[in-house]
């Protein structure tokens, strides 16, 4: 098509054609994966970097669809988000994430805190608040134990209202970390405001430690204003010992990368906590 002028338009007409169709399709595939069942948590371990005790662990969605296999939310959440399917696809992550977490404790397993990621349609919302108090009363638990994050770009979404709905969490107990920290238009001004109690950074900061020196700054300089600010850090994307190391020593709080934990299923979570306890 490439070689005659009119067909090149044709061409790429179709193409575009085929994606707008591809998305949605893919947009009313997902509508019926919630219903159909296809949708499942993974849970990735957090880790205090000093002690290595288990400190929580983040919930991350997956779709198991029946044609086409995993798929994985890359492809899938910004769907949901630009149809608005994020708000019931994430009422039911929460109210999976604190039912599984009531299994465990049930089966004596105590792991401090579930972090479940929450999109800015979702909180900025106003029935947000109940759908998280629904969750936690279905499940018994305790607003503690349960962890929201989200991005800079979800609070700066619209700040005033984010602010009104993180106080009434926060109220509940329910605590609040800023995920993918430095990569989003980051105003210090909203770390000052929203007030976080843990402060990821970011695996595109992590990945090349400790080797480049301009990450290993960045990163350094986030822990000592976390510290200042009274927040805690944990670094995401942790794959090596190299980093794990030198991530202790810049004084960072906590790691999650595949080093200390992949993404796994409830059951195999609930193993190594077993083993944690005997
Ligand atoms: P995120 O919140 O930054 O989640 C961390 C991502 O890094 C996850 O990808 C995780 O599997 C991956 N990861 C963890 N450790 C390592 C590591 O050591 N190396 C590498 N290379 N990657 C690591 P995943 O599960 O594909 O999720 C991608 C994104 O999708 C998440 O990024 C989050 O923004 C979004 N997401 C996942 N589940 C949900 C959900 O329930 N609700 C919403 N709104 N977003 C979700
Ligand atoms: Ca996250
Ligand atoms: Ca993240
Ligand atoms: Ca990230």
């Amino acid at each position: 098509a490439k070689a005659h002028g009119r067909n090149t338009f044709r061409f790429y007409t179709r193409e575009m054609n085929t994606q707008v169709a591809d998305r949605l399709q893919l947009e009313n595939r997902l509508r019926h994966a919630l219903e159909q069942d296809e949708l499942f948590l993974l849970f990735q371990p957090q880790y205090d970097i000093n002690s290595n005790a288990l400190i929580g662990c983040e919930v991350l969605l997956r779709w198991q669809d029946p044609q086409e296999g995993l798929i994985m939310p890359s492809r899938f959440i910004p769907i949901a988000e630009d149809s608005g399917l994020i708000v019931p696809l994430g009422r039911w992550v929460m109210r999976e994430a604190c039912m599984q977490m009531a299994r465990w404790r049930q089966q004596g397993l105590l792991l401090p805190k579930i972090a479940v990621n929450v999109s800015a349609l979702q909180l900025t919302r106003m029935d947000f608040i109940d759908d998280v108090r629904a969750a936690l009363e279905e499940s018994g638990l305790p607003g503690n134990c349960l962890e929201i994050e989200v991005t800079e770009s979800t609070l700066m979404e619209d700040a005033d209202l984010a602010a009104r709905q993180l106080s009434i969490l926060k109220a509940m107990g329910v605590r609040l970390s800023v995920d993918d920290f430095g990569t989003g238009y980051s105003s210090l001004a909203y770390l000052k405001r929203f007030a976080p109690d843990t402060i990821k950074i970011d695996r595109s900061f992590v990945c090349e430690l400790p080797g480049d020196s301009e990450d290993a700054a960045i990163v350094s300089a986030i822990i000592h204003l976390a510290r200042a600010l009274g927040m805690s850090t944990l670094a995401e994307g942790v794959e090596t010992e190299a980093q794990h190391h030198y991530l202790r020593e810049l004084g960072c709080g906590g790691i999650q990368g595949y080093l200390l934990g992949k993404p796994q299923s409830a059951d195999s979570l609930a193993a190594q906590l077993d083993a944690a306890i005997l």
